[in-house]
């Protein structure tokens, strides 16, 4: 017997408050709910999976491409590192733990929508990988930026070294790694420099925005090459 289950309103990725289509109907095997937890282990956010296949969108490929060049060239290492860029529904973000080398549509989710609840954040997900930790801080950023499409979030400590005498802007504060905190740093610097489009978080890692994917990567790339 199929499930149903009623979501009344979504936080939408960029428009804001929005009804969802009134009802959500869920075959049971199809619903998983997964929970992330940010370093100091306090909850972030929930991840509700609407959808299990994975998404169909060629920009996925171009994430790949870059992906093998930011880890080739070792500005990534490891399973750091998280790429998204948007979509009609929201965004696309690579999943959590996946190498930014390993990207394919089964490695990379849907965000089609974000609750901020009283006690808990809920994030609605299309695809089979659970979303990168760092969903909330690529949320709100598209909620700040109309105007960009893609965004790089990369921990290349070479840059964070550079950033002062560079003149590039870093967030006031410091905050954990996954946190809505660190999200609101975000915002809070890109509401101060409107027209940013490359920025340190604090003792944290670089982000680089774009109005395409290649943009974005290309400016992880410019930035690199400077100073
Ligand atoms: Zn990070």
């Amino acid at each position: 017997m199929p499930r149903i289950y009623q979501v009344q309103y979504v936080m939408d990725a960029y428009t804001g408050l929005t009804p969802l289509s009134a009802r959500v109907i869920l075959d049971s095997s199809n619903f998983r709910k997964e929970t992330m937890t940010a370093e100091n282990n306090a909850l972030v956010f929930s991840s509700v999976f609407l959808v299990k296949n994975p998404p169909n969108d060629e920009r996925i490929s171009q994430l790949a491409d870059w992906g093998k060049k930011l880890r080739g060239s070792g500005i990534v290492q490891g399973t750091e590192g998280n790429l998204s860029f948007r979509t009609r529904l929201g965004f696309i973000i690579t999943g959590t733990n996946v190498p930014v080398d390993s990207i394919t549509p089964e490695t990379a989710s849907e965000i089609t929508g974000v609750v901020y609840g009283l006690h808990k954040t809920s994030v609605y997900v299309k695809g089979m990988a659970v979303p990168s930790r760092e969903t909330l801080l690529h949320s709100q950023i598209y909620e700040e930026r109309p105007d960009v499409n893609a965004i790089f979030h990369v921990h290349d400590t070479a840059m964070m070294k550079k950033a002062e005498k560079l003149g590039i802007p870093v967030t006031t504060e410091e905050k954990p790694a996954g946190s809505l905190e660190l999200a609101k740093e975000a915002s809070s610097l890109l509401k101060l420099n409107k027209e940013v489009n490359y920025f340190i978080l604090k003792s944290h890692g670089c982000i680089a925005l774009g109005g395409t994917v290649d943009e974005a990567g290309r400016l992880v790339e410019e930035m690199r090459e400077r100073g």
